[in-house]
Protein backbone atom coordinates (compact mmCIF):
# COMPACT_ATOMS: atom_id res chain seq x y z
CA UNK A 1 0.00 0.00 0.00
CA UNK A 2 3.14 2.72 -1.01
CA UNK A 3 0.40 5.18 -1.81
CA UNK A 4 -1.38 5.56 1.40
CA UNK A 5 -0.61 8.08 3.56
CA UNK A 6 -1.48 6.70 6.90
CA UNK A 7 0.21 3.35 5.52
CA UNK A 8 3.38 5.47 4.97
CA UNK A 9 3.09 7.05 9.12
CA UNK A 10 2.22 3.34 10.13
CA UNK A 11 5.91 2.53 8.81
CA UNK A 12 7.32 5.77 9.94
CA UNK A 13 7.85 6.52 6.43
CA UNK A 14 6.52 10.17 7.61
CA UNK A 15 7.38 11.36 10.86
CA UNK A 16 4.10 12.36 12.38
CA UNK A 17 4.65 11.81 16.27
CA UNK A 18 2.56 9.08 17.73
CA UNK A 19 -0.11 9.59 20.87
CA UNK A 20 -0.39 6.49 21.14
CA UNK A 21 0.84 2.72 19.64
CA UNK A 22 0.47 -0.61 20.09
CA UNK A 23 1.10 -4.27 18.55
CA UNK A 24 -2.58 -3.88 16.36
CA UNK A 25 -3.10 0.10 16.37
CA UNK A 26 -2.15 3.29 16.36
CA UNK A 27 -2.84 6.86 17.00
CA UNK A 28 -1.62 10.60 16.09
CA UNK A 29 -3.06 13.83 15.54
CA UNK A 30 -5.26 14.95 12.83
CA UNK A 31 -2.94 17.94 10.32
CA UNK A 32 -6.62 19.21 10.10
CA UNK A 33 -8.39 19.55 13.76
CA UNK A 34 -12.21 20.37 13.73
CA UNK A 35 -11.73 20.03 17.55
CA UNK A 36 -9.42 21.29 20.35
CA UNK A 37 -8.34 17.57 20.47
CA UNK A 38 -8.70 15.30 17.39
CA UNK A 39 -7.02 12.29 16.84
CA UNK A 40 -7.11 9.43 14.31
CA UNK A 41 -7.03 5.69 15.70
CA UNK A 42 -5.80 3.47 13.26
CA UNK A 43 -5.28 -0.51 12.40
CA UNK A 44 -1.47 -1.06 11.72
CA UNK A 45 -3.12 -3.08 9.26
CA UNK A 46 -4.33 -1.17 5.28
CA UNK A 47 -8.33 -1.83 5.74
CA UNK A 48 -9.96 -0.14 3.04
CA UNK A 49 -13.01 0.83 5.26
CA UNK A 50 -15.80 -0.66 7.19
CA UNK A 51 -17.64 -1.71 4.58
CA UNK A 52 -14.45 -3.25 3.04
CA UNK A 53 -13.92 -5.21 6.44
CA UNK A 54 -14.18 -8.95 6.56
CA UNK A 55 -14.83 -10.63 9.67
CA UNK A 56 -11.72 -12.02 10.38
CA UNK A 57 -10.88 -8.07 11.54
CA UNK A 58 -13.61 -7.74 13.30
CA UNK A 59 -10.96 -8.19 16.67
CA UNK A 60 -8.93 -5.22 15.14
CA UNK A 61 -11.73 -3.05 14.59
CA UNK A 62 -12.68 -3.44 17.88
CA UNK A 63 -8.73 -2.41 19.23
CA UNK A 64 -9.43 0.90 17.64
CA UNK A 65 -12.53 0.83 20.54
CA UNK A 66 -9.92 0.11 23.26
CA UNK A 67 -7.12 2.37 21.78
CA UNK A 68 -9.52 5.46 22.32
CA UNK A 69 -10.67 4.31 25.97
CA UNK A 70 -7.32 4.29 26.94
CA UNK A 71 -6.23 7.88 25.15
CA UNK A 72 -9.45 9.25 26.87
CA UNK A 73 -8.55 8.25 30.11
CA UNK A 74 -4.79 9.59 29.27
CA UNK A 75 -5.51 12.53 28.03
CA UNK A 76 -8.26 13.46 30.55
CA UNK A 77 -11.58 13.26 28.27
CA UNK A 78 -13.29 11.33 30.33
CA UNK A 79 -14.66 14.19 32.40
CA UNK A 80 -16.65 16.05 30.20
CA UNK A 81 -16.64 13.39 27.12
CA UNK A 82 -15.96 12.91 23.66
CA UNK A 83 -17.27 11.53 20.00
CA UNK A 84 -15.91 8.58 18.30
CA UNK A 85 -16.52 8.79 14.11
CA UNK A 86 -15.51 6.65 11.70
CA UNK A 87 -16.71 8.36 8.11
CA UNK A 88 -17.39 5.34 5.50
CA UNK A 89 -17.21 5.92 1.78
CA UNK A 90 -18.56 8.73 -0.46
CA UNK A 91 -21.84 9.69 1.34
CA UNK A 92 -20.49 9.20 4.74
CA UNK A 93 -17.39 11.58 3.82
CA UNK A 94 -14.31 9.42 3.97
CA UNK A 95 -11.45 10.64 2.10
CA UNK A 96 -8.24 8.92 3.08
CA UNK A 97 -9.30 4.91 2.52
CA UNK A 98 -7.20 3.61 5.12
CA UNK A 99 -9.71 2.57 8.28
CA UNK A 100 -9.47 5.35 10.59
CA UNK A 101 -11.29 6.26 13.79
CA UNK A 102 -11.37 10.07 14.92
CA UNK A 103 -11.57 11.02 18.49
CA UNK A 104 -12.97 14.20 18.54
CA UNK A 105 -12.93 16.18 22.19
CA UNK A 106 -12.21 19.59 23.81
CA UNK A 107 -16.00 21.23 23.09
CA UNK A 108 -19.32 20.50 23.35
CA UNK A 109 -20.35 18.79 19.92
CA UNK A 110 -23.30 19.40 17.68
CA UNK A 111 -25.49 16.76 16.82
CA UNK A 112 -26.27 15.82 14.02
CA UNK A 113 -23.67 16.21 12.57
CA UNK A 114 -23.89 18.23 9.25
P1 LIG B 1 -11.91 11.14 6.64
O1 LIG B 1 -12.51 12.34 5.98
O2 LIG B 1 -11.37 10.15 5.64
O3 LIG B 1 -12.81 10.50 7.65
O4 LIG B 1 -10.71 11.68 7.50
C1 LIG B 1 -9.40 11.76 7.05
C2 LIG B 1 -8.68 12.68 8.00
O5 LIG B 1 -7.30 12.52 7.83
C3 LIG B 1 -9.00 14.16 7.79
O6 LIG B 1 -9.55 14.70 8.99
C4 LIG B 1 -7.64 14.77 7.46
O7 LIG B 1 -7.46 16.05 8.04
C5 LIG B 1 -6.66 13.75 8.02
N1 LIG B 1 -5.40 13.66 7.32
C6 LIG B 1 -5.23 13.55 5.97
N2 LIG B 1 -3.93 13.45 5.66
C7 LIG B 1 -3.25 13.50 6.85
C8 LIG B 1 -1.87 13.44 7.19
O8 LIG B 1 -0.99 13.32 6.34
N3 LIG B 1 -1.55 13.53 8.51
C9 LIG B 1 -2.50 13.65 9.46
N4 LIG B 1 -2.07 13.71 10.73
N5 LIG B 1 -3.81 13.70 9.19
C10 LIG B 1 -4.19 13.63 7.90
ZN1 LIG C 1 -2.96 2.17 4.39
Amino acid sequence: MEDCIFCKIVNREIGTPLLYEDEEVVAFRDINPVAPDHILIIPRKHIRSVADSTEEEELIMGKLFGAARKIAKAQGFQENGFRLVVNTGADGGQTVFHLHMHLLAGRALGWPPG
